[in-house]
């Protein structure tokens, strides 16, 4: 039953990617490699799927591209990112 280690340091770099990669602003080889990472992180996929799904709220309801930075800010302290994010 050996579960397979969480390199926290790895997440912590991946999240700070990971506003760029939804934005679409994050190289191709950097998208790649947090791709590889999330298939094998439920941390980060959890991250990724819950900015992704407010995103497309915010976008529904402003017809805006950009999700703004408190908002980004505020959904992060929600997820309790705040120390990813140190
Ligand atoms: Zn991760």
């Amino acid at each position: 039953m050996a579960t397979k280690q969480h390199n926290q340091s790895d997440c912590q770099e991946y999240l700070q990617q990971i506003s760029d990669y939804i934005d679409g602003d994050l190289r191709p080889e950097l998208c790649a490699k947090l791709e590889k990472h999330m298939s094998g992180c439920t941390n980060c996929t959890v991250v990724v799927n819950t900015l992704k799904r407010t995103i497309e709220l915010y976008q529904v309801e402003e017809d805006s591209t950009d999700l703004p930075e408190d908002a980004k800010k505020r959904l992060y302290s929600r997820l309790s990112l705040d120390d990813f994010l140190k």
